[in-house]
Parts: structure tokens; sequence; C-alpha cells
């Protein structure tokens, strides 16, 4: 964890960055990737205050985004699975988004993963089961929270399985007075005074940065936006969470995990650039919920060498991959063995 300018006791402006599963050896691996490849060092380990915290959950060891984001989002600790509310589910817990718009601020909330997924969901959602995407959707339009960006509902904004069902979540929003947008053109226009804004760059998560060349906004386009939408004489307070560092994580995906945790340092340096103009005003931090996939840097087996430069090769994640493997193999007969590793060499 990590924090810039928090000398003010009652910051005007608060920024609040969540590398999920984002612990040191993302963060190392990163900045020793960018620091191989001139980048320079990375922002997020530079700050002027660090401390490490203990991140188990009520009833495990490893928590997960949701007892881990309840805990930052309220302060306190709950059962792994549970959106902001207590350890038997039973209680609503408060979070420091809802504080801070009851007392006039207005409230961003940013993901690069869907915008219902638990950590952001721990923000402005009461549920007893991370897996109530659709219940999560209605919380979050009941929420009346000035923006959302990022990805979208996931494929639950109709889920008329749910018990909960009254209706299409997007459509709902629209009705609650939220100005709706799902192409780039209509995110790029958005500006101040254009009222309350669910804004989704694709339906599911957001591309893989490492997967490149897209229209799609970024994580840093829409930590942009929200300063530009969300400035006001009363501040606000804005959660942006690199959310797919997690997924790569959980897929062992070293190259396309690091260039998620630079994405995520692209945005914290929009950030920074508002604050380098609100000083006095401004705290921004940034954090882990917990780590993901046990990455390691560098082993007994090659001498303890990181050899992180070899990663600038990778071309795209597996997941694009796999999809370009597929698309070559219909689009050729007799696609053999060589194929697949000239594939590979390609882009690995
Ligand atoms: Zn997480």
């Amino acid at each position: 964890m990590g924090a810039l300018f928090a000398d003010d006791a009652n910051p005007k402006y608060v920024f609040l960055f969540i590398g999920d599963g984002m612990s040191t050896p993302q963060r190392m691996m990163a900045e020793e990737f960018a620091r191989k490849v001139g980048h320079g060092e990375l922002l997020i380990n530079h700050f002027p205050s660090h401390a490490t915290t203990r991140t188990v959950s009520a009833n495990s060891l490893v928590t997960d985004s949701a007892a881990a984001g309840t805990a930052l989002a309220c302060g306190e600790k709950t059962n792994n699975g549970r959106i902001g509310m207590s350890v038997d589910g039973s209680r609503r817990l408060e979070s420091v988004a809802e504080v801070a718009h009851q007392n006039g601020k207005k409230v961003g909330i940013v993901t690069s993963v869907t915008i219902n997924h638990a950590t952001p969901a721990s923000f402005y959602a009461h549920r007893p089961s991370r897996s109530q995407y659709y219940g999560i959707g209605l919380d979050l339009i009941d929420s009346n929270f000035e923006y959302f960006g990022g990805g979208g509902f996931g494929g639950y904004a109709d889920n008329t399985k749910s018990s909960a069902y009254r209706g299409n979540l997007y459509e709902l929003a629209e009705k609650a007075g939220y100005k709706v947008v799902s192409d780039p053109e209509a995110f790029h226009a958005l500006k101040p005074g254009d009222g309350k804004v669910l804004a989704r760059g694709c339906e599911q998560a957001l591309p893989y940065t490492i997967d490149g060349e897209t229209d799609v906004p970024t994580l840093e386009d829409f930590t942009r936006k929200g300063i530009e939408l969300l400035d006001n004489p009363n501040g606000f307070f804005m959660m942006i969470e690199g959310g797919s560092i997690d997924w790569c994580g959980h897929a062992n995906e070293a190259a396309t995990n690091l260039m998620e945790v630079l994405a995520l340092d692209k945005a914290v340096r929009a950030a920074l650039e508002f604050a380098q103009k609100h000083p006095d005003e401004t705290l921004i931090v940034v954090t882990g919920d917990h780590e993901t996939g046990g990455m390691t840097m560098g082993f007994a087996g090659t001498g303890y060498a990181l050899y992180v430069d070899r990663l600038a090769k990778q071309k795209c994640s597996i997941g694009r991959f796999g999809e370009l493997l597929k698309k070559a193999r219909s689009a050729k007969e007799d696609f053999d063995f060589d194929d697949a590793c000239a594939m590979l060499t390609k882009y690995f």
C-alpha cells in the first residue's frame, strides 16, 4: 500500500486505487520489466508513505475479493463472498463511498473488469453473496453515485433467473436518471453537466492491455473522464480498480499480468497530475486486496536470474492466442503442428 499527499486530515479529493490480486511480486515484476524496457520506475512503488497489511478475511487465511473489498470499503472484516455485509450476512456495512456521498462529495467507481464484480461492488452494494450479480446491479442503480466506468454487467443485465428480477439493468439505470453509454465516441464526448453516468467500454471486462490496438477506453481513460465529470467544489471520492491483474494472476500469465500493473500505474499518473494541481487537498492511496497466482521472481534453477525482458516478446494474452489459433485452424484444412509452432514463435 502506498499513499501520496496525505498531509491533510480531511482531503477534498480522494483516489483509492486497488490492484486486484496485486501484491509485492506483481508490483516488483512490473517495475523490473519497466526498467529493463526503458520505461523507468513505477509511480506506485515510489510514493512517500508505504505500509504492509494483513489481508486475512474473517473466515479464511486467504481472503477473496469480496471480503477484501468489504474490509477496504467498510473497515470491517467479513467472510469470503460477502459484499458490504457482516460475517453472518445479516448486517449492512456502510462504505467509505457512501459516507463521502452523504457528505456531499461526488462518487465514482471504475474498474477494468465487470462493474458488478466483487471489488467495485463492495463500495456500493450490500449482498450476502458476490454471485448475486443482478442484485448487485440493482444496488448500483440505487447508490445514486455519479459515475460508473469500465466493464458492463457481464451478461447479467437481463438475468431473469434472479429472484430480484425487475427488468433490464441498463434500462432501469436510464429510468433512474443515468446516462448510459456504451460506445467509445459517446464516452469521449461525456462532459460535466451530463449528470449521472454509467459508461461501459465492453459488456464484459475491458480487453487486456497486452492485446493492444483497440478503441475501447482504457483504465486511464476512465480515470481521466472520472476526474473531468466529478470535479466540483465539494470534492469527490473515486475508487479505481485494476481488476484484470487478478484474472491473469489466476491464469499464471506473467506478461499479461505485468502489463495490467503498468496500466494501473498509468491511471495513477492521471490522478497524480490532478493532485499536482490540488496538492493540499488530494489524497491518493494505492493498494492491493490479496495476491493471486503465487508469483515469484527468479529461482535456484536459473541462478536467480529473472530474464524479465523476455516477456516483452509475448504479443498477446493466452485467451487471445487461443482465439487466433482457433481461427487459423479453421482457415487452413491441413493445419499441423509446424503451423502451430510458427504461431507460437510469432506471438511468444
Ligand atoms: Zn481480488
